[in-house]
């Protein structure tokens, strides 16, 4: 095995020809991120694990001094536990199994989240003493795609909640979620003041208010302004709580792991009529695109190195699979001099690619590489 931890995805391009997707890890990228969010934020910042699992992103979190992880699953608990055994766990996914429970209870979690009254007495036994936060959700829009759908239950329901999580002598708590790649502060601002309401109806003094993750990553249109959103959250919540304001919680899964990762992947074939053949696409990484939309972020590369600069064609694009849907809807807007053999380089996708990429059909990435720089 050769080193390239001094690389970067370009040098080792050129060096290695990879044909199968190469996927690169900048453990520096990462650990700025956690820096820049436990600098900005104003409370608590945990990890939402399901964005990226891989133990080399839980290892870097916790060198970078994050003590607190939200986890969905036993498998995410035990993943966490690994990395770093003292850990705070999280456990944001209101819906539980009661062996899903008892795990829980094992593994110490100190954190629960309710979207249901009997589900909240499910677990009333298991979260003796600890936290547990009321999801709310709201008809509020900003995000690439919405996930109140799912989880959460109105302002009237979750005072109902909150009220019983106080009688069952549990510290209470309220979290939402605004929804993935939310790019509008506006959305945490309708949030704020809606658990403000919530807590007041019910007449509980909240100990902790949690903002959800949605926090967005660079994809296309410039780099996000999280400081901004980081304002409008601390506003928001001194204008709606005043003297009563809780202690704040934040658990970003993309915002934290997408730039530590870069994706390249290989140009298989390309038809006389334009389609191009990729040896990656929606069922390996490539999958948001299907889901939230292109990114602006990908270079073309010859296999020696060299950027590939003619006029941008946009192009039909197929992944690997025998599947006739795996195919990337809108296409990629491509160099007019990309050939077979060349490279796309996709900057940002640390998030919800390796985490969810299959081998189906015998395709996939590989383990990634770590460089230096991305
Ligand atoms: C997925 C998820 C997150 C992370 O969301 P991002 O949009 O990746 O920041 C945070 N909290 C909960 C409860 C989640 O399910």
């Amino acid at each position: 095995m050769r080193d390239f931890s001094m690389t970067d995805p370009v040098s080792h391009i050129r060096r290695m020809q990879p044909d199968h997707p190469a996927i690169y890890f900048c453990p520096d990228v990462l650990q700025a991120t956690a820096a820049r969010f436990r600098a900005g934020f104003p409370g608590l910042v945990t990890y939402a694990v399901k964005a990226n699992d891989r133990p080399e992103v839980l290892a870097n979190l916790v060198a970078a001094g994050l003590e607190a992880f939200d986890v969905a699953s036993p498998a995410e608990m035990e993943a966490v536990r690994r990395a770093a055994p003292d850990a705070a766990l999280h456990y944001n996914n209101p819906v539980r199994s009661r062996v899903e429970i008892e795990t829980a209870r094992r593994h110490g979690v100190v954190s629960w989240s309710v979207d249901d009254a009997g589900e909240l007495e499910k677990i009333a036994d298991a979260a003796l003493g600890g936290e547990v936060a009321v999801r709310l959700k709201l008809p509020v829009k900003g995000a690439a795609y919405d996930f109140g759908s799912k989880f959460g239950v109105g302002p009237e329901e979750a005072a109902m909640l909150l009220r019983r999580v106080v009688e069952l002598g549990l510290s209470p708590a309220i979290t939402f979620h605004p929804g993935t790649q939310c790019a509008d502060p506006a959305a945490w601002v309708s949030y704020i003041r809606a658990s403000a309401q919530v807590a007041r109806k019910a007449g509980v003094r909240l100990a902790r208010l949690n903002v959800g993750g949605g926090f967005p990553a660079h994809r296309d249109g410039g780099a996000p302004d999280l400081e901004g959103i980081f304002a409008a959250i601390g506003a928001a919540v001194r204008d709606s709580f005043g003297m009563e304001a809780p202690a704040l919680v934040c658990e970003p899964g993309r915002a934290m792991v997408a730039e530590a990762f870069t994706l390249a992947v290989r140009v298989k074939s390309l038809r006389a009529d334009g389609r191009v053949y990729l040896n990656d696409g929606i069922y390996g990484g490539l999958s948001e695109l299907r889901d939230i939309g292109p990114t602006d972020r990908l270079r073309v590369i010859a296999p020696d190195g060299a950027a590939r600069t003619g006029a941008a064609q946009t192009r039909v694009v197929f992944g690997p699979t025998c599947d006739s849907l795996d195919r990337l809807p809108g296409g990629l807007s491509l160099p007019s001099d990309t050939e077979e053999g060349d490279y796309l380089v996709f900057a940002g996708m640390g998030a919800y690619s390796l985490a969810i990429a299959t081998h189906f059909n015998g395709y996939g990435l590989g383990e990634p590489v770590t460089v230096a720089r991305l």
